[in-house]
């Protein structure tokens, strides 16, 4: 998309005007528009097109001036892209509100524009004949160019990146995921462990999950070393289960339908890991995937049978469901011995209970320290990627105990998030952890403000704020 600043409106397809909520002047038109402030209250999202002496104007509610936000401005701009592409309109310009915060309402908009300003599809007429309309040009009118422009493109060309790569086919997972492992960024190290090199390191678990599955499991590791005098490192953990059918204990169609989904810690990680390197940020990071499908056939691994971890530790599986903390569980562990992290996140669209409890809006949060749950918290409000935090209750472990091996994959439903945060937590020894239960917002049924349906990439701009925050 070319973006463009400007003193004066030039020629586009439209002219955006912005107006707060409220009593309006018609001193606040640029031409007479009769009838308009009748009917345009300036509520946030609300849109009206207007014509008048042959130009395309429309209309922009902001909400209320005393309640304005970067959050509000996003959100009407998200309806912006909305009406502009609903009539194909591809080149906008937009007048500037006036304001004295540039910076946050510039960041605003541009994100609320960049972050709607996006299709996926496999519909076959769209690939020639009539491509998704997507807005090309957008032009700022009234506002001089400010350098955070630039860092806004990058970061949601990083949402954009993590979005396609969970909305692509399963079957084709594995290779786009590789592919775009290994060409990151060029100061990022990618390192690919295979099948047999699996096997060597003895990842019992993350082998297990993958025994019915045709495609061969992955474990990349890719580095970004952006502060090479300082030893610290923050780790990336993202589950990647490339397709769940959750395995002998098999799911109804209708919760199978969006497991294509269940990869989206692992595309994140990814995702952040490039947006740091793009951004040259002052920080050491990896992201971690273990990568499978949890597929069914008669290889499948067994309720009933007993695995052997990483980390020694045996699980004996009382659910195949409960596969992501068993892959989460190896890389952790292998991260923690390895990598020599001073903080590890992992990332992971773990229960259904997190969706159950908290929503399609807002992750769970559960951490071992609360210093990185503050930091969290606040990359949290710098972003408006809403996360909640919960306990991690050691009780609920007497849940996990097995009589023939160390412990169970799956307890009772009860608490269900907490309890598999739990699990998680025996992987990471003393190390400042957290986990990010990011089952509801990663994948939602329809468009909702700046989200497309389907994948949302969500907790890419939170860790980014997070890795700031630490640069
Ligand atoms: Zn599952």
């Amino acid at each position: 998309m070319k973006i463009s600043f400007s003193k004066n409106f030039e020629s586009s397809d439209v002219w955006v005007l912005p107006f707060w909520e409220g009593p309006k002047e018609a001193a606040d038109l640029p031409v007479p528009m009769t009838g308009v402030l009748d009917d345009f209250k300036g509520k946030n999202g609300e849109t009206a097109f207007y014509y008048t002496a042959g130009q395309r104007f429309l209309l922009v509610g902001l909400g209320r001036q005393d309640k304005a936000c970067v959050e509000a401005l996003r959100k009407a701009y998200a309806a912006v892209v909305r009406a502009a592409v609903s009539k194909k309109l591809k080149k906008i310009e937009i007048l500037f509100p006036k304001c004295k915060q540039k910076e946050e309402f510039l960041r605003g908009i541009a994100e609320g524009i960049f972050l709607t300003n996006y299709s996926f599809t496999y519909k076959h007429d769209t690939i020639k004949e009539d491509p998704p309309v997507l807005l090309e040009k957008v032009g700022f009118v009234g506002v001089e160019k400010l350098k955070l422009i630039d860092e806004v493109e990058t970061v949601v060309n990083g949402v954009h990146f993590v979005r396609d790569l969970v909305n692509g086919n399963s079957d084709d997972k594995l290779e786009t995921i590789l592919k775009a492992a290994k060409k990151l960024h060029p100061k990022v190290k990618t390192t690919v462990f295979d099948k047999k090199r699996i096997e060597k390191e003895g990842m019992g678990l993350l082998l297990a999950v993958n025994r019915g599955s045709e495609v061969e499991p992955a474990f990349v590791q890719a580095s970004y070393t952006g502060n090479p005098k300082s030893k610290g490192r923050v780790v990336l953990v993202g589950k990647g289960i490339l397709y769940d059918t959750g395995g002998l204990s098999l799911k109804p169609t209708d919760n199978m339908l969006t497991m294509k989904c269940d990869m989206a810690g692992a595309a994140t990680v990814l995702g952040v890991v490039k947006v740091a390197a793009e951004l040259g940020l002052n920080v050491n990071v990896t992201a971690v995937m273990p990568l499978t499908e949890n597929c069914i056939d008669g290889k499948s691994y067994k309720l009933g049978d007993v695995y052997r971890s990483y980390a020694k530790k045996t699980v004996e599986i009382t659910n195949t469901d409960a596969e992501g903390r068993l892959v989460l569980a190896d890389a952790l562990a292998y991260s923690v011995k390895n990598l020599k992290p001073d903080t590890i996140i992992d990332l992971a669209t773990l229960t259904g209970a997190c969706v159950v409890a908290l929503g399609d809006d807002i992750s769970g949060l559960f951490s071992n320290n609360d210093d990185l749950a503050e930091e969290l918290m606040q990359a949290s409000e710098m972003s408006d990627e809403l996360i909640w935090r919960m306990p991690v209750h050691s009780d609920y472990f007497e849940n996990y105990k097995s009589e023939i091996a160390d412990m169970v994959n799956s307890g009772s439903r009860e608490g269900g998030a907490i309890k598999a945060a739990l699990f998680l937590k025996e992987y990471v020894g003393e190390i400042p952890w957290a986990h990010l239960d990011i089952a509801g917002p990663a994948y939602i049924p329809k468009p909702k403000h700046y989200n497309p349906m389907k994948g949302t990439g969500h907790g890419l701009r939170l860790l980014i704020e997070f890795l700031k925050n630490r640069a």
